[in-house]
Formats: C-alpha cells, structure tokens, sequence
C-alpha cells in the first residue's frame, strides 16, 4: 500500500450527486463503500467534509447578510454533512467519530489532536466537521490543516474530474491531464487546485495532495494502492 493514514477531503457539493441541494442518499451510499473499502485494508481513514452543498458564506454576504454569520451557517453546514456521513459508514458497520472544530458536545465530540489519532489507530474513521472553526477559511484550508496535524502521508481530494488539468477540462476539449506536477508548477500556471490559503499551507509542509474522481467505483482502493489515476502535486 501507498498510504497508511490518509486525509480524504470531500466537498459538499459533490454529496449533491445529480440534485441541486442537499445530500442525495445513493451517493452518501456510494462513499460510505469506498471508505469502507480501504479501511478493511487497514488504512487509517480521516474525512474532511465541505457544507457547499447546503450553505457557502460567500453566496450569503453577496446577498447583503454578514460575512462571519453566514460562514458560522457554513460551518454548521458541513457538520450536518458529517453527521450524514457517518451514519451512512455506520449503517455499513465501519466504526466512526465525528469531531467538530466548533462546540457541539451533544452532536460531536470536541477536535482533540491526540484523542482524534487513537481513534484512528483504533480502526475507527475520524471525520472533521465545522471547517476550522474560524470564518473566511475553508474546508480545504481544513483538510490541510488537519491532515498536518494527524500527520496523515497524504491528502486526497475526491473530485469529480480525474484530476488536474492545463485548463478546465469541462470547457475545453484540449485540455491535458498531468500525472504529477509541482506546487511551484500549480502557482505558476494559475491552476485551480485548493484556494491558496489551503494549497500554500499544503506547500510549507509538504505535504502531497492527489485529485482524483471519486465519483468512479473502486477508485478510492486503486490511489491507495498506488496506482497513478490522478494528479500527484508534489514538491
Ligand atoms: N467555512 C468557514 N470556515 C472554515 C470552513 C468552512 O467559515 O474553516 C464556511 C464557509 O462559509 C464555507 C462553508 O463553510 O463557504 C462551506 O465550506 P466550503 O465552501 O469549503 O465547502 P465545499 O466547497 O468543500 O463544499
């Protein structure tokens, strides 16, 4: 196996599957076997979980409410996504804990940095909810953040593209995939990978991130096993 202890970073919208809003059950499913999956293999699993799906801070404040309410709103997003997510993996018998990076004792266990690793070494899929805690951040931001704080060997960004291209592949037909490229290569070529604040923290300690689709079946268990399906972003 590639990776022992992996941060697998899911947005929201990508729970939407074909609807508008929300969390579309099937796809939840669909995840829930995926992680399951690579934790039957003994890889240690932690999930960070966007909220775009159902409340993004931005879209709020271009509707004149306040930037800070409407993040707190989209913190509170991706711990309902969590708390999804989890039932999904638990109705499939993978232990799990949910940790929010804002109090919410009675839902969530508070993010403890120690406790959050012995529920990994114990088999147990950790999944981070409430962002980082703090508005004007995102749940990328998040993943990395966690991800270094677990000392997970890598982060991977489940998308529904396969992976990171010269230009946005769902608009133009000519774009090519790269294997693997730098973080310098990303910067420098203006390519969307995370929001910079994420990708640089990312950068700063090096931590490598793999974009693969996560919408395809089995593809979770083949990056894991270290087949290149994706993009590597390396030193
Ligand atoms: N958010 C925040 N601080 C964080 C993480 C998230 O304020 O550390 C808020 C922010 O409003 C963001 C929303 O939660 O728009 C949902 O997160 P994100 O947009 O990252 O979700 P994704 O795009 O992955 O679905």
């Amino acid at each position: 196996m590639e990776y022992k202890r992996i941060l697998l970073k899911l947005s929201g919208e990508a729970l939407m599957g074909e609807r508008q809003y929300g969390i579309d059950p099937k796809r939840l499913a669909e995840y829930a076997n995926e992680i399951k999956e690579v934790v039957d293999r003994g890889i240690e699993v932690a999930v960070v979980i966007g909220g775009g799906n159902i409340f993004r801070g931005l879209s709020g404040a271009a509707t004149g409410m306040d930037r800070v309410q409407g993040d707190h709103m989209g913190m509170l997003a991706t711990v309902i996504n969590g708390l999804a997510l989890q039932s999904a993996l638990e109705q499939k018998g993978v232990q799990t804990r949910l940790q929010s990076a804002i109090k919410i004792n009675e839902v969530a266990e508070p993010f403890i940095r120690r406790r959050a690793m012995r529920h990994l070494e114990k088999g147990r899929v950790v999944i981070f909810g409430g962002g980082t805690g703090n508005p004007y951040f995102t749940t990328d931001s998040a993943a990395v953040l966690r991800a270094i704080e677990i000392e997970a060997d890598v982060i991977l960004k489940g998308t529904r593209v396969d992976g990171i291209y010269t230009s946005d592949p769902e608009k133009d037909k000519n774009a090519t995939k790269f294997d693997t490229i730098s973080f310098n290569d990303v910067l420098r070529k203006g390519l969307k990978v995370m929001d910079t604040t994420a990708f640089t923290l990312s950068q700063e300690n090096e931590l490598p991130i793999v974009v693969f689709d996560m919408n395809k079946k089995g593809n979770l268990m083949r990056i894991i096993s270290g087949e290149n399906i994706g993009t590597v972003v390396n030193l």
